[in-house]
């Protein structure tokens, strides 16, 4: 995790936020490579979730919601952690993280247990009271549950069909921590799928599937990844059932998403404080019903952490350590790099021909620092999967040496045929 943390702070995925200023904890920033895998990440699970299907639509709702959203979800009463303070040095923890009834660093005892709300609160309009009080939402998925309507009335939608959206959550943490992991700022993946009641758990067992399998589809390696079924005390009143997606972080086996049948709860709790009908009418088989919902709940940071880690190699190679992020071409955050050999004229101008051909094809970067040797090092570090090189014998047999980052083989293209070779390998 330390290595993999350096990393990105010295190739520029992530950084600690307001750094300058001693940072603030559970925030961090995203640099160049950082937005960039973040992005692909987006899109891939995008991609797969609405594009492909012609059953989910998406929704990018506020972030600020009205307050009784948060009542009526029951996340004013019930979004707590149990928070215990040590008597001695009165730092803070998660009771359900702790191991006993001390602090381990100093023997100090634990106060009893408090239900601490993670919902962060501000202030709208011009009036700093409580009647003006609103909610940083610390989920997507409330934005969903109250455009339930609208989207039934303003689509061709009808269960069973989802509603998803990407967007920013905050979650006021009692330990924040392991990096990105757990964040106060974070962004969430999020699918409301609509089923008849009576499909609800042919729908969880196929939702679980579908996200396992996009996982493997980054190139997360199976060993890495498990589902574990909620256990019935894990298990929230309303739910019919939950997995886990979990990885092995360095730091144990955690969880990467989640995915619930939630029953009808949401758009009962949301019908009966609104007032308004959440309701479906099937014509077919003429029958009103509230819709149960299957909620696969995924993080972008969680996602990102996870594909880092996983790349993440140190190998040997004639001797040398190299340290290589084996990322999956699709979110590699640039696929080809472009690397004349020397400085020299007229290489560099062949060579940004060259970049200026594949760029609107690939992400591709130029870079004619330092040498090839670094280059190629630090193309390994931040996952490029191809290199192409310039040298001088370009000039004359207009050709040059793809490099691949895993076998790191060298084959000699024409410069005519490299675009063809690059998509066939980055397909
Ligand atoms: P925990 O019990 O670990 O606090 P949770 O079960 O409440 O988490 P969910 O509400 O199921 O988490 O959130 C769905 C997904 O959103 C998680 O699987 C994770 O990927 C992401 N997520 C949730 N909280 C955070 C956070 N604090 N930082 C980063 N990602 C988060």
């Amino acid at each position: 995790m330390e290595k993999l943390v350096s990393l990105a702070k010295r190739r520029g995925f992530f950084f600690p936020s307001s750094e300058i200023y001693g940072g603030i904890q559970g925030v961090w920033d995203y640099g160049p490579l950082g937005v960039a895998l973040r992005s692909n990440v987006k899109q891939a699970w995008w991609r797969t979730m609405v594009e492909l299907r012609d059953d989910v639509v998406g929704i990018d709702a506020g972030i600020l919601m009205n307050p009784r959203v948060w009542v009526a979800s029951g996340h004013v009463q019930n979004f707590t952690d149990p928070l215990v303070e040590c008597k001695k040095c009165h730092q803070r923890f998660r009771a359900d993280q702790v191991s006993g009834p001390r602090h381990e660093d100093d023997g100090g005892e634990f106060t009893e247990a408090q239900q601490f709300n993670l919902m962060f609160k501000t202030f709208m309009g011009p009036m700093e009271s409580s009647a003006t009080q609103v909610y940083l939402r610390p989920e997507t998925a409330q934005g969903i549950f109250v455009n339930f309507a609208n989207i039934l009335n303003s689509t061709r939608m009808r269960p069973p069909f989802g509603i998803a959206q990407i967007g920013k959550a905050f979650r006021n943490e009692i330990t924040p921590g392991n990096s990105i992991f757990r964040l106060r700022e974070f962004e969430q993946m999020e699918l409301e799928y609509f089923v008849p009641p009576a499909e609800e758990m042919k729908w969880l067992d196929y939702w679980k599937e579908e996200r396992f399998n996009w996982y493997l589809g980054l190139g997360v390696r199976r060993e890495n990844l498990r589902l574990r079924a909620h256990g019935k005390d894990e298990l929230a009143h309303y739910a019919r059932g939950a997995f886990d997606v979990e990885y092995q972080f360095p730091f144990g086996w955690s969880e990467l998403e989640g995915i619930a049948a939630r029953g009808d709860y949401d758009l009962t709790a949301h019908q009966k404080a609104s007032g308004r009908d959440l309701s479906y009418f099937d014509d077919i088989v003429r029958e009103r019903y509230v819709p149960h919902v299957v909620e696969p709940s995924a993080g972008v940071d969680r996602t990102m952490l996870t594909l880092m880690i996983d790349a993440y190699r140190e190998e040997e190679v004639r001797g040398e350590q190299r340290v290589v992020l084996k990322l999956h071409r699709s979110v590699a955050p640039i696929q080809v790099a472009i690397l004349p050999l020397s400085r020299k004229e007229p290489l560099t101008e062949l060579a940004k021909q060259v970049e200026h051909q594949l760029r609107p094809h690939f992400r591709t970067e130029y870079d004619d620092t330092q040498s090839i040797g670094k280059r190629y090092r630090r193309q390994d570090e931040i996952g490029t999967p191809f290199a192409v090189t310039i040298d001088f014998e370009s000039l004359n047999d207009r050709a040059a040496t793809i490099r691949s980052r895993d076998e790191m083989t060298q084959v000699r293209v024409p410069l005519d045929e490299l675009l063809p070779a690059l998509r066939e390998r980055l397909a």
